[in-house]
């Protein structure tokens, strides 16, 4: 058809503009000089307008007109008509918004973005305040320009977790919320604490690196597609078809910080990598959503990376690097590493206390989406959230409502993918197990490679093709259910802290 194939050129034209935006992004992020900042900025918004034209432009328009039509899809192979689905939602959401609205909501972010850092340093909410309140309009407006059927959170949240709403995120919470908060508090009085004295002390950074990429050649991180390097806050990012990008941070008092990171930021790139090369530059060439490309990460960090099969394989590799580790037992350091602690700060957090920390944002976000909160009801709100979760009051804002930077780019509907990706994962591993003969005995000997074939053949492939739901009922035959994750935590750390 030759309408089909004039669209698919033209999408391919917009995946080459976004490459040439990944790469000066990850520059920007990595090895740019101080004062190439200011100017790099324009050539990124010069491309992201570029961009935007393509997307929202009458071409696009007519070909979205002509093929998203069910007689016409009905012909249409599954790839390509998963390629019809994804763009022509993108042009129906970004034309939904007006330029100009869209433009003053860009200004007030950038300008946010500053704002929230000093309120941060000085703990002052109120700085931050009428920001945040022009922001909450902005996205409330979203909402109704995008149109939802039940509740405006639906509308944001389709940016990040297509086909699923409020309401599934409620449902999801309501279990996990009522098992994990007496759950941790019994792990806390009765539970037997791990030491971790020995993680104390002065860990090389040549030595760290060499640690990290040692875990990433285990997982099969494809060194000739792909690298490693430094940066504030670690990302993974595809500039393109063979390059797919990670980053990491070292820190010298803290061995387990970078080695964690790369794992997790290894987990992002074994997606993009994993992605079948027919999906390149057709739209669909990255995860199915922000939670199943956490799934992963997730996966690799958590269900691996701090399991014991992975330490029993890991470790003689670790105290190679680092000897005095030879004193210290592999279980004594298995426990260690999966030491449990309510703390007031999300990125922190263990795997026990991280998805309290989600569904308070959720609470709140979906509060102030419905109107049923104000910005300036925030603190108090956060403190008594984290007093019925986690048992904690944070000191003052900076520890509590100003300490993530989502609000402040007016990415509200971001945090749940976060929750989403640590029960996607039990989830998904839970099938991996039932389908890969001895898994956690394979770990155990270091071969990590089946694994990383069954998420490439069940998952990575595909790409954008299916929605999160129909992916997970794809492959592990339900959709989201949080009792995969609830088992493996409780059965995990009872046994770390050996709970009777
Ligand atoms: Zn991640």
């Amino acid at each position: 058809m030759e309408e089909l194939k004039r669209f698919k050129e033209y999408v391919r034209e917009m995946g080459k503009l976004g490459s040439a935006a990944a790469l000066l992004n990850w520059d920007q992020q990595t090895y740019i000089p101080k004062r190439g900042h200011e100017g790099r900025a324009e050539v990124l918004g010069k491309l992201a307008r570029l961009a935007f034209e393509m997307l929202v432009s009458p071409q696009m328009a007519e070909f979205i007109d002509k093929l998203d039509r069910p007689e016409v899809k009905a012909g249409l192979s599954e790839q390509d008509r998963a390629m019809v689905r994804v763009l022509a939602k993108e042009h129906r959401r970004r034309k939904a918004i007006p330029p100009e609205l869209y433009e003053q909501f860009v200004i007030t972010t950038s300008k946010a973005h500053s704002v929230w850092q000093e309120a941060r340093e000085k703990a002052d909410f109120a700085l931050f305040k009428p920001y945040l309140e022009k922001i909450v309009d902005f996205v409330r407006q979203f909402a109704e320009l995008y149109g939802y059927k039940e509740n405006p959170y639906d509308a944001l949240l389709e940016d990040y977790e297509p086909g699923l709403t409020a309401r599934d995120l409620k449902a999801i919470i309501e279990p996990l919320q009522r098992e994990l908060v007496p759950f941790l508090k019994r792990l806390l009085e009765e539970g037997e604490r791990p030491r971790r004295a020995f993680l104390r002390g002065t860990f090389p950074i040549k030595k760290q690196e060499e640690l990290t990429l040692r875990a990433l050649r285990a997982m099969g991180y494809d060194f000739e597609a792909g690298r490693q390097d430094t940066t504030a806050h670690p990302f993974t990012i595809t500039i393109g078809p063979g390059d797919v990008r990670v980053t990491t941070r070292f820190d010298p008092k803290d061995l387990l910080s970078a080695l964690f990171g790369s794992i997790h930021e290894g987990g992002h790139a074994l997606y993009d990598q994993g992605i079948a090369p027919e999906l390149r530059w057709t739209g669909l060439d990255d995860g199915a959503s922000m939670g199943l490309h956490e799934s992963q990460s997730r996966t690799w960090e958590n269900l691996v990376g701090r399991s014991r099969p992975f330490w029993e394989f890991f470790y003689p590799s670790l105290q190679e690097l680092f000897p005095r580790f030879r004193r210290v037992p592999l279980e004594d350091f298995y426990r260690a590493v999966n030491y449990v602690e309510p703390s007031f700060i999300r990125v922190e957090a263990d795997e026990v206390t991280y998805n309290l920390h989600i569904m308070l944002r959720f609470e709140l976000e979906e509060g102030l989406l419905n109107r049923r909160i104000e910005v300036e009801e925030l603190p108090p709100l956060w403190n008594d959230a984290m007093k019925r979760y986690l048992g904690l009051v944070p000191p003052d804002d900076a520890k509590g409502v100003l300490q993530d930077v989502h609000w402040s780019a007016g990415y509200f509907g971001y945090f749940p993918s976060y929750m989403l990706g640590n029960l996607y994962a039990a989830q998904l591993f839970n099938a991996a197990k039932r389908e890969i003969p001895d898994l956690e005995k394979k770990i155990a000997k270091g071969e990590l490679l089946p694994l990383r074939e069954w998420q490439r053949e069940k998952i990575h492939r595909l790409g954008k093709i299916s929605e999160p739901k129909e992916l997970l009922e794809r492959v592990t035959a339900e959709g989201p259910n949080p009792q995969h994750f609830l088992r493996y935590n409780k059965e995990k750390f009872s046994e770390v802290y050996r709970l009777h």
